[in-house]
Parts: C-alpha cells; structure tokens; sequence
C-alpha cells in the first residue's frame, strides 16, 4: 500500500483520488478553496466532447469520440442531453468549409445531419454557410462534483478542503510536502510515496515553490458569460466553427446558457516556461473582471444569429485557462503527464478536458508507476 497525496480537488483530483483509494491504497486529497471543484472545473463551457470541435486536430477528435459514451455512461444523471445541438459553419473567415466539414465528421464516425428550417431560419445566410444537427451533450458540474464526493465517502481517502501544498521535497524513498491550512496559516509536514499534482492552471505555482523546472504551460484569462436566451434557444445549444466565432449551449448547473467567444473570452494571456522565474499574471484578473466583454461578444455574434440580441446577460464566469503551447497552433487537447518531474515520486497531470480523465488513468496504468490490482468501480 502506498502513501499517496492528490494536490487539486478538481474533477481530475477527485478522480485520481478515488481510483487509487479503490485500489487499495492510503490516499489524502487536498483542496484549497473550501469547496472542491469550484475553479476550472465549473468555470467552463460544460460541454462533453464528442469530435466535433476538433476538425484540426484529428487525434483529440478521435479520443473525444471513444472517450464521449464511457463519460455519459459513468455520469449518466450529470448529464444534460435533452436540448438540440448544431454546429454551423461561419463564413468569410472560417477556417473550414461545410464539405470539409462533413468529411470530418464522416472521418471521425460522428453523425451530422441538416439542421431543420426552424433552425436555418434563424441565421443570417451571409455569414453562415452551412448549419448541422449533432450529438453532443453538457456537463451540470454541481451534481458531477456531488457524485464524485459521494464516491469518495464509500472510500477510505481522506479529503482535506481549504489545505493547499506549498512545496515538496525528497526524503529517502519518497516525498515531504509541507502543507498548508488556509485558515489558520499553521503549516504541517507530511511524507508520501506519491505526489500528484493536479492543480491545472497552478502547477508550476507548486513547482516554483519547490524550486523544479516550470512546466511549459500557456495560460488565458478567459470570460464565459451565462445568458438567458430568448425562448426560441431555450433547448438549442450552437457552436459556429471553426474560426473567430462563438459558442452558446445550456449550462445545466444554472438554467442560463453559456456564452463564449473565441475572440472575446479570452481577455490577455501569458505563459510560463521552463528555465524561467513563476509570475502568475491571474492576479491582475482581479482588477480586470469588472470589464465584461459580453457587449462585444453579444454586438458579433448577432450578425450571425439576429436573434442573440435578445439575450440577457447574468454574469460572468472568469478562470485561468490553461493548455499546451502546441494546442495553439491545432486547439488539440492532448493530456500532460510528467512522471517524476525532478523528484522521483512527484507527478504533474493536467487534463484539458473533462472526458480526459480516461486518457490519464490509462497513462498511469501504462506507466506502471503504483501497484495497480485491476480493481474498478465498474
Ligand atoms: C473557459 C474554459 C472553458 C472550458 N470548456 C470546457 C468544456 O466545455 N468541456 C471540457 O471538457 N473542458 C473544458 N474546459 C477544460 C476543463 O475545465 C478542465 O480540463 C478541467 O476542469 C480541469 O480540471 P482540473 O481538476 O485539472 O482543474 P481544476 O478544476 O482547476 O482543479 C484544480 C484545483 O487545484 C486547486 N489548487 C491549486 N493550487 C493548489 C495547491 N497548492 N494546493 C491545493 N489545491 C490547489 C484549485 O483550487 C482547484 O480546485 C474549459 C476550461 C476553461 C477555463
């Protein structure tokens, strides 16, 4: 039995946790917000992959497609799949075309049918060439976030909210990891066997801390607006590909819909990269997040879809974005993993989408890192 640490009560942590804890082994999760997955995890657009927004990256549109059916099954009452789904293609500055398009599509074995006319009505012909019917559902993160936590209580992992890991250190065969308690300050030292950080848009805050490499890592601000729609897009989800368009679907957690905008949501950007000093440019988000960019997301997105002007904006959702340097040039979405990263026992993970989660098991299996007995929950 190994001592094993997950820093990150995120969707990946709350995971990883439970399938080690299932495995047999001593496992302590530590969070430090005082709710688990209340950062990347809910502040996202909630949609499960299933290929489509992937036409330039054949690879992630392929695993979405063999990951989608395993997460609906596994989070069957997480899932919203009772709306219409299209995704239409933009004109003149899209990066595909409706054949191409189709093609893909045929390619990756996803179905894509014409849209209805109730739907093509709604558009404006002059910047929309093509509009599809599709398969592909939202996440509620609330009841995803309940069900994990419910799992966890049948286990015997030990989850510790408002705790964040400072830094980590080698000691003998293993970890020290000086951890924190957020409210009181106090700080404690604990050993483990493993250390799996999965932080997401702060694991090289933890790497800097214990003087390791950083990770090559880009990072966005991003701003995803929740909307009431008019009622004509109460049970409608559009994504408009695939260039500077939008995106608006259900966001079940809420009654509202998500609101994204490939120019506008993302509101400045950085990096960190390794040989380099950490600054974590998510604090001037701070100042920033009171100048919502919806107006002009609403003002663009209407010229394809007259109707949005009608919509009400709520509220804003801003999180650090995080992805591989490499997924700007092709928006693939492949994991990272780094196994041992400059201690032996300490591991990085991000996922980059929710359904990722399978990819990260299986790299762990691959990896023969933890004794593993081939017990599953299913
Ligand atoms: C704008 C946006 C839209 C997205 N849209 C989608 C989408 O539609 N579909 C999809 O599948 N994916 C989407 N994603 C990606 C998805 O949100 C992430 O892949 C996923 O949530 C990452 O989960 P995580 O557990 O790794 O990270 P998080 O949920 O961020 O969890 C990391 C946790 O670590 C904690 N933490 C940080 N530092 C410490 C520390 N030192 N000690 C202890 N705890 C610490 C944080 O508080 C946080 O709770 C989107 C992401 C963003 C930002």
């Amino acid at each position: 039995m190994k001592k094993i640490l997950v820093i990150g009560g995120g969707f990946f942590g709350l995971y990883l946790a439970e399938f080690f804890s299932t495995q047999g082994h001593n496992v302590r999760l530590v969070e430090r917000e005082s709710s688990f997955m209340s950062r990347a995890s809910f502040n996202n657009q909630a949609r499960v992959h299933n290929g489509y927004h992937y036409p330039r990256s054949i690879l992630t549109a392929l695993r979405s497609r063999i990951s989608f059916p395993r997460f609906i099954e596994e989070f069957d009452e997480c899932i919203s799949s009772d709306f219409e789904k299209y995704y239409l293609i933009g004109k003149p500055l899209g990066k595909i075309s409706a054949r191409q398009f189709l093609k893909f599509c045929e390619r990756i074995g996803a179905i894509c049918d014409p849209a209805p006319d109730r739907l093509r009505k709604l558009v404006n012909p002059n910047f929309i060439e093509a509009c599809f019917s599709v398969t592909e559902f939202a996440f509620d993160a609330i009841k995803l976030r309940d069900k994990m936590i419910a799992r966890l209580g049948k286990t015997s992992a030990d989850l510790c909210l408002g705790v964040s890991a400072q830094s980590i250190r080698g000691h003998q065969s293993g970890l020290i990891v000086t951890l924190r308690n957020e409210t009181t300050g106090g700080q404690e030292e604990s050993y483990f066997d493993h250390a799996f950080n999965c932080t997401y848009s702060k694991i090289n805050e933890i790497n800097a801390q214990s003087s390791l490499n950083l990770v090559n890592l880009k990072h966005e601000m991003t701003e995803v607006c929740l909307v009431d729609v008019p009622d004509e897009l109460k049970n409608t989800g559009i994504t408009v590909m695939c260039g500077p368009f939008f995106s608006v679907m259900p966001f079940p957690s809420t009654a509202l819909h998500s609101f994204s905008h490939v120019r506008y949501t993302p509101h400045y950007e950085w990096h960190d990269r390794p040989g380099e000093q950490f600054d974590d440019a998510e604090k001037i988000g701070i100042s920033e997040r009171r100048h919502s960019a919806w107006l002009y997301m609403q003002k663009d997105a209407t010229r394809y879809l007259p109707l949005l002007a009608e919509c009400r904006y709520e509220r804003s959702l801003w999180e650090t974005k995080t992805v591989l340097p490499r997924s700007e040039t092709d928006d693939s979405r492949p994991i990272l993993f780094l196994e041992n990263h400059g201690l032996p026992g300490f591991h990085c993970i991000m996922g980059g989408k929710i359904d990722n989660v399978y990819d990260v098991i299986q790299a762990i299996a691959d990896r023969n890192l933890i004794p593993l007995t081939g017990r599953t929950r299913h």
